[in-house]
């Protein structure tokens, strides 16, 4: 089979245009020039990193043959083509065990870039539609690990691995690697004991996984009380600071959920880890997806006059059962308000999405609480601007590394930089702060 293939990217983004190839089993997109290329990168990364690293590298075995008797440890682990290979680490608990991989790299057991290396049990539960990922080197930087550090992992590792595989290039390699540095430096490694709340400024915040807050808001939007979510970043927080009013809303929502690299940062000063970054954003289109042919639909409230309609249209034509049952922009006259309450509440919608920016949205819908009828009601910020084609989302390798607000921020200056320049470090004082206090009161 020849020509090109078409294989969807994830939600929102452009599908991937691919060669063929892979079709028939063979190692796809990069063809020869591109597989030569590709491990051209890897050799002389390992050599380079190997010879720099030398005098501290050999230090390092010595001393774990000191301390163990032996310079290596070997981990039987899963390769390309289902090869057996040992990854290896310098024998001893001391610092750099696994700069020993460079051997592995350098042997062509695997590569800088790539899925996660599997041990035999894992490799034999990967599920044949998966099985692509052994087409490719295991990495030492998978694209999963990566978004996983910054808490935007929504996608399985599986579909990560997959859409690495068929779409890698070495200009894709080098970008992954590239973005690895800033990633490790702002986020923090996959959370393993994650408690399932914590608190900032006194708010509870959920810890939860994308998937789980969509299974959520399923569940409540077919209850018959209704429930009030929010999404809070660091600009959120620094009002709640000085606004009681807003403060006491978030107090009452019945969940509050962490918006933004600010988040996770603020979580590592306090040492929880965190499970994902669920922001209204990310979370709106995959809501969407989940809930089209299953009778719930949504109502689009706020932004400017057009812009909620089109986000709607917009997901309509990704998922053509999807229910809008409404949608109005955020701009009217104060006296306005009962006649959009009987709009909102004619439509029968199970989800109300109120788009006002913070605090006005959430304080719209703490104020008419009572009056609204959508079983789940939550607050979504600027992102109608977004899916409506309004103003541009921040490319994929900007969120991955966390950096989505300089994207903003560039955007909008004018608006922005009181928010981003100031409000960010001021938040992370504020934490640093807050949790010198809490530390200083489990003392005493
Ligand atoms: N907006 C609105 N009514 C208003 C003021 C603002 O509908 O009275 C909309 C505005 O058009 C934008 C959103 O609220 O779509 C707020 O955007 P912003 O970027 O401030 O929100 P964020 O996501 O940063 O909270």
């Amino acid at each position: 089979m020849t020509g090109r293939l078409e294989i969807p990217g994830p939600l929102g983004q452009r599908p991937h245009r691919v060669r063929a190839s892979f079709v028939r089993g063979v190692r796809p997109l990069a063809g020869l020039a591109g597989e030569v290329s590709v491990r051209a990168l890897d050799l002389f990364l390992s050599l380079a990193g190997l010879a720099l690293l030398s005098p501290f590298l050999l230090a390092r075995a010595a001393a774990g043959r000191l301390r163990t008797g032996r310079f290596l440890d070997r981990e039987p682990r899963v390769g390309r083509f289902r090869t057996p290979f040992d990854e290896l680490a310098f024998a001893g608990p001391m610092p750099g065990r696994r700069l020993a991989v460079l051997l592995n790299v350098l042997r062509g057991d695997m590569a800088f870039a790539g899925p996660r290396s599997l041990a035999p049990g894992e490799a034999s539960t990967v599920a044949p539609s998966a099985a692509i990922r052994f087409q490719v080197r295991p990495g030492l930087v998978s694209p999963h690990l990566l978004r996983k550090r910054t808490g935007v992992a929504y996608e399985s590792e599986a579909d990560l691995d997959s859409e690495f595989v068929y779409g890698e290039t070495l200009k894709k390699d080098v970008g992954l690697l590239a973005r690895s540095v800033p990633a490790a430096l702002l986020g923090s490694a996959p959370p393993r004991d994650a408690p399932p709340e914590f608190r900032l400024f006194g708010i509870r915040i959920v810890n939860t996984t994308m998937d789980e807050a969509l299974e959520w808001i399923v569940g409540r939007a077919g209850a018959s009380r209704p429930s009030t979510m929010a999404f809070v970043n660091p600009d959120c927080l620094n009002i709640a600071w000085r606004d009681p009013a807003y403060r006491e809303v978030l107090l009452g929502a019945e969940r509050v959920l962490p918006d933004g690299i600010g988040i996770h940062l603020a979580c590592r000063m306090l040492g929880t880890p965190l499970m994902a970054n669920v922001n209204g954003t990310d979370l709106f289109p995959r809501l969407c997806q989940r809930i089209a042919g299953t009778g719930l639909s949504i109502y689009l409230f706020g932004a400017r006059p057009g812009i909620a309609a089109a986000a709607g249209e917009a997901m309509q034509r990704l998922h053509p059962e999807l229910k809008v049952a409404g949608a109005r922009d955020g701009f009217f006259p104060l006296g306005e308000t009962p006649r959009v309450i009987q709009e909102i509440n004619a439509s029968g919608a199970s989800i109300l999405l109120v788009a006002m920016g913070a605090p006005r949205q959430e304080q719209w819908l703490a104020s008419h609480a009572a009056e609204l009828k959508p079983p789940v009601r939550m607050g979504v910020g600027g992102l109608f601007d977004f899916y409506s084609g309004r103003i541009p989302r921040a490319p994929v390798w900007m969120r991955e590394i966390g950096l989505e607000w300089v994207y903003r921020l560039l955007q909008e200056p004018g608006r922005m930089w009181r928010r981003y320049i100031i409000g960010n470090p001021l938040f992370l004082f504020r934490v640093w702060k807050e949790s010198r206090k809490a530390g200083s009161a489990e003392a005493g």
